[in-house]
């Protein structure tokens, strides 16, 4: 988006701007109109004639034709997750992050071919490729995430697609973008990223070269955990099979949940900031407590791919996790318990983005194949919510405190 004398608008600016076209928020006869788009429920469309439904039918893509196409509520939010992406030709959204997940490989995808897979991804994207994508006859292959640009020596004649996640799920290693979509594009790859960790505000994945950057909007596009969601960004190229494919397996969001991702949208650049200042702040606190064996925050100088991270990301985010000491045995799972249940502002559940805080034990190694991970101790999750930082380091202050009783200290 660019202002009057052709100038790139800043993120916040667009944010504030995005999908609130006049058709959309005002009355065809009157003059101004609402702030922003309402919520449009529809099945069914009337026409004006026979004439009229016939001409709607040549050019169904962001015009009232049946309720399945969308109504102008899920076109505003498209069009406002399209434009935080430059490069990006359309935006297609999904009931959740899995299915945009899946949206995006299946129109990519054909029997035969060969995938490679972060073998960091989040779990579900795993699960996709070992139950669905194996189905439908294609082949994963699982890369290490700090592969770069060996990535070639992976590359077949049968390689279709390329899959990033970067950080990494649960274990937050830092892929290297760039070189890996270099590789891809000299052999004629497509390049898929899971972006978000970061959102396309934090890392323009597009901008790096990526063709198809997809977002579980579930996370800080909503960002008040209240509504499941799903988009995909793609390129020219790549653009008209996602949404082909996206309409033929019939994908559609509720107008109310649109409405309520694009509430949230309009206050992802500071909620993002705030997040990954006070993630940070307990980050480098947790770093420094005799309980804690390591930290996986990408943007602490010792995190796996930090070198990445300082060059491709604009900021961290608020999602982190870290490692207690007492190896992994049956007791410090015990003590693990223990620090999460004493949380008194950390609630116990998955997902995140939301602006509360979330405390999850998680267990990195079980969730690879081609990587070992060396975890020195129990792993939890954090998600940092939008509370006073002083307050959660306090409660984990607690946490660590029955953890150490727990342990018999
Ligand atoms: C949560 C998540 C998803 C899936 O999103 P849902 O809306 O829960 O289906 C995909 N990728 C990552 C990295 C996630 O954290």
């Amino acid at each position: 988006m660019k202002d009057d004398t052709g100038k790139d608008l800043g993120a916040a600016t667009r944010l504030a701007r995005a999908g609130r076209r006049t058709e959309w928020t005002g009355m065809p006869d009157q003059p101004g109109g609402i702030v922003n788009p309402p919520v449009w429920r529809a099945s069914t469309i009337l026409y004006e004639n026979v004439a009229h439904l016939r001409a709607a039918t040549k050019d169904t893509h962001q015009r009232l034709f049946y309720g399945r196409k969308g109504t102008p509520t899920s076109w505003a939010l498209a069009e406002a997750i399209n434009g935080l992406e430059p490069e990006a030709a359309g935006t297609m959204l999904y009931p959740s992050g899995v299915a945009a997940i899946a949206g995006a490989l299946l129109a990519v995808l054909r029997p035969g071919d060969q995938l490679l897979m972060v073998d960091t991804a989040y779990d579900p994207s795993r699960a996709m490729c070992h139950g669905l994508l194996s189905d439908f006859g294609v082949e994963t292959i699982f890369y290490d995430p700090l592969i770069g640009d060996g990535i070639e020596a992976l590359c077949t004649e049968r390689t279709r697609a390329i899959f990033m996640e970067s950080p990494g799920s649960l274990t937050f290693e830092v892929q290297d973008v760039p070189a890996i979509v270099a590789v891809a594009r000299r052999r004629g790859i497509i390049t898929l990223i899971d972006n978000t960790w970061a959102t396309p505000l934090l890392l323009p994945a597009m901008g790096l070269g990526v063709d198809i950057s997809i977002l579980a909007c579930t996370k800080y596009i909503v960002g008040h955990s209240d509504v499941m969601m799903g988009s995909v960004s793609a390129n020219a190229a790549h653009w008209p099979a996602i949404r082909d494919r996206a309409f033929g397996l019939g994908q559609i969001v509720s107008p109310d949940d649109a409405w309520l991702a694009l509430r949230g949208l309009r206050t992802l650049d500071m909620r993002l900031k705030r997040h990954g200042e006070s993630a940070l702040a307990v980050a480098q606190w947790l770093a420094a407590q005799d309980e804690v064996a390591a930290v996986y925050h990408p943007a602490l100088p010792t995190s796996v791919g930090h070198i990445c991270f300082a060059r491709d990301f604009k900021g961290p985010s608020g999602l982190f996790s870290f490692a207690l000491k007492g190896g992994r045995t049956a007791a410090a799972d015990d003590a693990r318990a223990a620090l999460v249940d004493s949380l008194a502002l950390f609630g116990i559940g998955y997902s995140w983005g939301g602006y509360e805080s979330l405390a999850l034990p998680v267990d990195p190694g079980r969730y690879r194949s081609a990587t070992d991970f060396a975890a020195p101790g129990h792993l939890v999750r954090l998600n940092i919510g939008l509370e006073e930082p002083v307050d959660l380091i306090s409660d984990l202050e607690r946490g660590l405190a029955a953890w150490r009783r727990a342990m018999g200290g």
